[in-house]
C-alpha cells in the first residue's frame, strides 16, 4: 500500500503480510510511518494505493466489519475522562454488544492489575495507569488482530510484563498482533518478526527471539 498527505508520501507500495499467531514489531525513526501504518491497518485512515485485507475482509468496503475484528491502542487513548474506569469498559463493552459484559470487564481489569480501580475517574489516574486501561479496552472484544502502537508507553515494569503476557496469549489463542516500540529489547522480546520502517519504505525484516511464543 502506498499513502500520502497531500504532497507527503507517508508509507511507499510498503507490502506486509501477517500470519495468524504472529507478532510482527516495527521498528524505525520518527516520521518513518508507523503510527499512519497502524492507522490504515486498523481502518483508521485510508490507504492512497493498494489493498488491505484482514480475516477475509477488504477495506474500505467491509471496514466496519474489520473494525470489530481488531483491537487498537494508539496515541489517543479513546477513553471518556469524566467516566470511571468501569463506566469506560462497559460503555464499549455495550458498543461491541458483549454478552458476557461484566465477567470480561473483570476478567480484563484484573489482566492489567486495575481490579481495584473501578470507580475511580480516568481523569485522576496517572499516565501509566491510563494507559493500561487502554490496553484493557483494546482486549475487552476479544480482537483477532491486535493493532498497538507504542503500547509500553508510559508502563512500569509490572505494566510491560503485563502488556508482555497479553500479547504472548494472543499469540498462543491463534491471534495476529503488529506493534511499534522504541523499547527494541521488549519488541524483540515479544515479537516473532521484527520490520525496520524508514521515511515510509519497508528497509528490512528479520526473525525476533520470539521467546513468549513458545511459552
Ligand atoms: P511515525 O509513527 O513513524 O513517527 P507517522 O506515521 O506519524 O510516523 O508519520 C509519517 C509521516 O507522515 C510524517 O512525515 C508525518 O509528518 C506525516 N503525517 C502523519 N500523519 C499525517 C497527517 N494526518 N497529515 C499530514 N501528514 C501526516
Ligand atoms: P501523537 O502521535 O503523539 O498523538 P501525532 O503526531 O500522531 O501525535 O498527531 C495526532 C494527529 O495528528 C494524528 O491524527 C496524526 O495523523 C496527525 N498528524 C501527525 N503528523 C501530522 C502532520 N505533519 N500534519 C498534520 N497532521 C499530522
Amino acid at each position: 500500500m502506498t499513502k500520502r498527505y497531500g504532497n507527503r508520501l507517508a508509507l511507499h507500495d510498503v507490502s506486509l503480510r501477517v500470519d495468524p499467531s504472529e507478532c510482527v514489531g516495527i521498528f524505525g525513526p520518527n516520521g518513518a510511518g508507523k503510527s499512519t501504518l497502524l492507522r490504515v491497518l486498523s481502518t483508521l485512515a485510508r490507504p492512497t494505493a493498494g489493498r488491505v485485507r484482514c480475516c477475509g475482509l477488504e477495506m474500505p468496503a467491509q471496514a466496519s466489519e474489520m473494525r470489530r475484528l481488531v483491537g487498537v491502542v494508539g496515541h489517543q487513548t479513546y477513553l471518556y475522562d469524566d467516566l470511571t474506569v468501569w463506566e469506560n469498559l462497559d460503555f464499549y463493552a455495550r458498543l461491541y454488544g458483549l454478552r458476557d459484559a461484566g465477567d470480561r470487564i473483570r476478567q480484563v481489569l484484573d489482566l492489567l492489575g486495575l481490579g481495584d480501580r473501578t470507580e475511580e475517574r480516568v481523569r485522576a489516574l496517572s499516565r501509566g495507569l491510563q494507559q493500561r486501561l487502554a490496553i484493557a479496552r483494546a482486549i475487552l472484544h476479544r480482537p483477532r488482530v491486535l493493532l498497538l502502537d507504542e503500547p509500553d508507553t508510559g508502563l512500569d515494569r509490572e505494566g510491560r510484563d503485563r502488556l508482555a503476557s497479553i500479547i504472548g496469549e494472543q499469540v498462543r489463542l491463534g491471534g495476529a498482533v503488529v506493534l511499534t516500540t522504541h523499547a527494541v529489547e521488549f519488541g524483540c522480546q515479544v515479537a516473532s518478526r521484527v520490520l525496520f520502517l524508514d521515511r515510509g519504505r519497508l528497509l528490512w525484516e528479520r526473525p525476533a527471539s520470539g521467546d513468549l511464543v513458545d511459552e
